[in-house]
């Protein structure tokens, strides 16, 4: 098997397969001291197992455990949640650990020769652009102050994006992330900056263009990403997970591959449900029914991150915005 790119689900796809026995080329283009553009948050309950599966001690790696988690709007009051589980981690430490007692290729594989895995996140590398892709633009600053000293969301009116700040042992993740890149700058600007990072964030799930050939496609590369909280860390390795299932069971590629697609519609199927609604609050589109059912499933995908999110007046940002001035 080829594996293309080495972020959070390549990594950890090429020590599960390899400790499995499977034959695996890995392949990356990022230099060694890149940083990675992600704000390192994720559900410290639910990560610990996929570390269970690869040997890795998750405690090693925490920078932040957040005590509570405010969450604004600038249609709705700050509120102060509870935390499930929320932290930040060492990402760049993690990745580089899952894989460092393996070789990765120091050039691309021949990736038509047997299955290659598209582990490529936004790019897409292996399975090439899908038509009805959506992505919103990020930007983030690593940076000795932010405003709050625990875990902050403020969610752009009208579903349009978000800003964050993180904090990470004694610096803090500022970042912010909306269609309008203008208005991610100002409002990340006035902070003090050590480094500046970004990339294109994949918020829609491209289910329906998986696979092709012999290539099959994992992680943010297929949109296993929360179109809500912009969550991925925990998906794409869910993702993984559910490869890893079928490459164990069938050795007919085109059974792997259609298992494997089945398995990920089933897991992340509501992710459909949650794209629209953000597109629906985006467009102005009124209270339906559905909005009502899928935002609380929007609420749920807080709790996925580790944010116990109870507030109504939260979820009536999910249902009807208020006007834009
Ligand atoms: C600014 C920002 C903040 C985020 N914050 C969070 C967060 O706090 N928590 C969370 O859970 N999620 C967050 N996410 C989402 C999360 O980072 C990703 O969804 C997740 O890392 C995707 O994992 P992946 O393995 O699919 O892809 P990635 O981790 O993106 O890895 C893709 C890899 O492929 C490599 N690659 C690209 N092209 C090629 C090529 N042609 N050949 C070889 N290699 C290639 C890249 O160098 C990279 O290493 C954030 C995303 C962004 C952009």
């Amino acid at each position: 098997m080829n594996i293309c790119g080495l972020g959070v689900s390549g990594s950890y796809l090429f020590k599960r397969l390899s400790d499995l026995g499977f034959k695996v080329n890995a392949f990356d283009v990022k230099r060694s001291d890149y940083y990675i553009p992600c704000g390192y948050a994720t559900n410290e309950r639910k990560i610990e197992e996929y570390c269970k599966r690869v040997g890795i001690n998750f405690d090693d790696y925490v920078l932040t455990r957040a005590e509570n988690v405010i969450v604004a709007g600038d249609n709705f009051a700050e509120h102060t949640f509870n935390s499930s589980g929320l932290c930040t981690f060492d990402k760049n430490r993690f990745e580089h650990d899952l894989v460092k007692d393996l070789t990765a290729m120091k050039k691309p594989p021949d990736y038509n020769n047997g299955i290659s895995l598209d582990c490529s996140g936004i790019s897409r590398a292996l399975l090439g652009q899908s038509p009805d892709d959506y992505s919103m633009s990020a930007i983030e600053y690593l940076s000795n102050k932010a405003e709050h000293k625990t875990f902050y969301f403020k969610f752009y009116g009208k579903a349009m994006g978000y800003f964050w700040e993180f904090p990470m042992g004694n610096q803090f993740h500022v970042g912010a992330g909306g269609l309008d890149q203008g208005d991610n700058l100002k409002r990340i600007e006035p902070y003090q900056k050590i480094l500046v990072t970004g990339r294109k964030i994949r918020l829609k799930p491209l289910f329906e263009n998986m696979y092709r050939e012999n290539v099959i496609g994992i992680g943010e590369a297929i949109g296993c990403v929360s179109p809500i909280t912009g969550e991925g860390i925990i998906p794409s390795l869910e993702s993984a997970d559910l490869f890893i299932e079928c490459a164990r069971r069938y050795d007919d590629v085109h059974d792997l591959f259609e298992k494997y697609a089945g398995k990920i519609r089933k897991e992340f199927g509501r992710y459909y449900g949650l794209h629209r609604l953000v597109n629906n609050l985006q467009e102005g589109r009124t209270l339906t029914v559905n909005n009502l059912r899928f935002a609380r499933a929007a609420l749920n995908e807080f709790r996925e991150f580790g944010v116990d999110i109870t507030a109504p007046s939260v979820l009536s940002h999910f249902i009807m915005p208020k006007k834009q001035n």
